[in-house]
């Protein structure tokens, strides 16, 4: 069996170059900064002229960090991972579990590229992991800290952790700085992705991406198994990336740690089958349809 993330493994063993670090920052910096006045960086395309200090539906004006830690709970090949959480998200996820700094883009503070990219250079992580919320808003703040770590000669993977409802015009910016997608594909349909993530034509974008993401660089993909969405989401998730990303470049998690939480507790009428955890039963299911298809699973 082929060996899953090898290029991202290379980098990580100084054996190969991280691809930001060849790649033309500036004319990305450029291309991201068009794209976020009018903002089309994800598929809502507000059009909020963010440069002029507007916001759109995720309410993000410029980039605010929550936290930026050595994370140790991420998946055992990025650990330690230097993981930057910033404020506000694309997405308004009923069941969010970091709804405190997804949903409030004023959480966090304001860094300086250069200050980011020494902590990140003093702090010893394997990794450089762009989260949230979701990163896809603070795509020029990224490049520009990009662009701080290759004026140091850092040699460092980018993964990029995202909801993956990026336009295609974002994806194109990524493509040649990013080494691993760490993608969310949590819904099987649009209905689903509607009620519970405020978000139209998800299933259309997010396998776009990955299919895009797919033929970039290697894909390590989460999909968080939930109470009452097995048929609809669970199965038609996993089915699509079975048939659809090559299996050499994608590693799998199915995840297990659903809890109720944020608006599913407040408005628990409203979301009826997600107010319990998950039962053994359900994940074990969930597994072993997954391995049945012979992904290859965290
Ligand atoms: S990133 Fe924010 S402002 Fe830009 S299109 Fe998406 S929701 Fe709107």
């Amino acid at each position: 069996m082929a060996i899953r993330l090898e290029r991202y493994r290379e980098i990580v063993h100084g054996r190969a170059g991280a691809r930001f670090l060849e790649a033309d920052l500036e004319g990305k910096l450029l291309r991201a900064g068009e794209l976020s006045s009018p903002c089309r960086l994800c598929e809502r395309r507000c059009g909020a002229d963010r440069r002029g200090g507007k916001t759109g539906s995720c309410g993000v004006p410029g980039a605010r960090v929550s936290s930026e830690f050595l994370h140790y709970g991420e998946e055992p090949e990025l650990v330690p991972s230097h993981t930057i959480f910033f404020a506000g998200c694309t997405f308004k996820c009923a069941f969010c579990q970091n709804w405190d700094i997804s949903q409030d883009p004023a959480a966090g503070i304001e860094m300086a590229p250069a200050s980011l990219a020494d902590r990140i250079e003093r702090g010893g992580g394997i990794n450089v992991n762009w989260v949230g919320g979701d990163p896809t808003s603070n795509l020029e703040y990224i490049l520009r800290v990009m662009r701080e770590l290759r004026d140091r000669d850092m040699n460092i993977a980018q993964v990029w952790n995202s909801n993956m409802y990026l336009t295609e015009e974002a994806m194109g910016v990524l493509d040649g700085v990013v080494d691993v997608y760490l993608s969310d594909f949590k819904y099987g349909n649009d209905r689903c992705a509607r009620r519970l993530s405020g978000v139209d034509r998800y299933f259309e974008v997010v396998s776009r991406n990955h299919r895009l993401a797919a033929g970039q660089c290697e894909i390590l993909l989460r999909h968080l198994v939930m109470p009452g969405h097995i048929e609809c989401c669970t199965r038609p998730v996993l089915d699509w990336v079975a048939a659809n990303i090559p299996n050499d470049r994608l590693r799998v998690n199915v995840m297990d740690q659903y809890h109720p939480d944020h608006m599913v507790l407040r408005e628990k009428e409203k979301y009826p089958e997600l107010c319990r955890r998950l039962r053994p039963q359900e994940f074990l299911e969930a597994y072993e349809h997954a391995r049945r298809l012979g992904l290859d699973l965290v």
